[in-house]
């Protein structure tokens, strides 16, 4: 555990089991400097524990940094279950992992991630009072996308600022891949702003949908990176900037919503030297926390997350303004400064 590559001094690492429920889950606490950790529970299939102890380890580090510079008073956490979201969620499995996050005190909050939905939070809520992003309650804050969305929207702005030396997108046209909860509204702020689209999807009903109410072209899957465009902005999957994504694209900016969007981290450098602005995903993608952070204050505000999201814009553009000074890829200022608010060494 000590040695394992995604340790980086975490501060503790639970696992959880339940005979009846049939719970596996491992539950990992990065860093409570700014505060309780905070990041959501994921279900996957894993195909080994070795497989699902790096993803928790991996992605509570990420939320550390993520919090860090969402600005908020949040540590980084994340859960992960093991299991099949299609075929082994029950209600009792997510009560059984709502005691799990209630065991720990507080020092872990949990959230929704990838195979949980608005229901099996609610579950877990049964048991917990560290459970946020709730559809109801007395400051329950819903569905953090939207916000989410309206950060990647302003973030791509931003980008563009600094590549093109102008935020406008009218006359731009940006790809946009995956039009799920995150990617849609993406796509109606950047075609309100009057920017040619184009999407992808592998949920053609989805795709469908989100072009005849914006009219953005639908391209196949594969075929997103070959589009003429100036701005890519990934809100699928991550690890979509690869070698060989990077050999078709031809933006000049990326900035999407996707967690992980770099398959390793030195694709930032390769970015860089090839005169792309790439918008760290863990900053412009900060949007969704800061909403489920408001409700684990106990008292949702909208005005609170709205002058949140300002100053993590602000940041963000600290972080483009650095790199272009500097000559250091963006991914890279990111984490220095993610270091060095939650007292990490660079
Ligand atoms: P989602 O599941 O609603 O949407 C993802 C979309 O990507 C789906 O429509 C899916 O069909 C599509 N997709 C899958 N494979 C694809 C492929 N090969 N090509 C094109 N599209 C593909 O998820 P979401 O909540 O919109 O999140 C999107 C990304 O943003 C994820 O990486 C997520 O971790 C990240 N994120 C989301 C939030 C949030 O508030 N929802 C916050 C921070 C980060």
């Amino acid at each position: 555990m000590f040695d394992h590559p995604s340790f980086d001094s975490h501060e503790d690492v639970h696992v959880f089991h339940d005979e009846p429920s049939g719970l596996r889950a491992i539950i990992a606490i990065h860093s409570t400097a700014l505060g309780p950790a905070a990041g959501g529970c994921r279900m996957w299939n894993y195909a080994s524990d070795e497989a699902m102890l790096t993803d928790a380890l991996r992605l509570s580090q990420g939320m550390s940094y993520k919090n860090a510079m969402a600005g908020l008073e949040l540590g980084g956490g994340k859960a992960v279950i093991w299991g099949n979201s299609h075929t082994d969620k029950t209600p009792e499995l997510f009560r059984a992992f709502g005691r799990a996050v209630e065991h720990l005190q507080g020092r872990y909050w949990t959230a929704e991630d990838v195979g949980l939905s608005p229901a099996d939070l609610a579950a877990a809520a049964e048991e917990t009072s560290y459970a946020a992003g709730l559809e109801n309650g007395a400051a329950a804050s819903g569905d953090p996308s939207p916000v989410t969305a309206l950060g990647v929207y302003r973030g791509i702005c931003e980008t563009a600022k600094r590549a093109f030396g102008s935020p406008d997108l009218s006359g731009k046209t940006v790809a946009v891949q995956g039009v799920g909860h995150v990617g849609s509204d993406v796509c109606r702020h950047v075609a309100k702003a009057g920017a040619k689209l184009y999407a992808s999807d592998v949920n053609t009903a989805a795709l469908e949908r989100i072009s005849k109410e914006t009219g953005a072209i639908i391209v196949a899957p594969d075929e997103i990176y070959d589009q003429p465009m100036d701005i890519f902005s990934p809100n699928a999957l991550g690890a979509t900037i690869n070698d060989e994504s990077f050999s078709r694209l031809g933006a000049k900016v990326i900035a999407g919503g996707a967690n992980n969007q770099l398959a390793s981290a030195d694709m930032g450098e390769k970015l860089r030297k090839a005169g792309v602005l790439y918008a760290p995903d863990y900053v412009i993608n900060g949007g969704g926390i800061i909403n489920v952070a408001a409700e684990i204050s106990g008292a949702y505000s909208r005005t609170w997350v709205d002058g949140k999201l300002d100053v993590l814009m602000q940041t963000l553009g600290d972080v483009l303004d650095e790199s272009l000074s500097e000559g250091m890829p963006t991914n890279l200022v990111a984490d220095r400064i993610a270091k060095a608010r939650i007292g990490r060494s660079a």
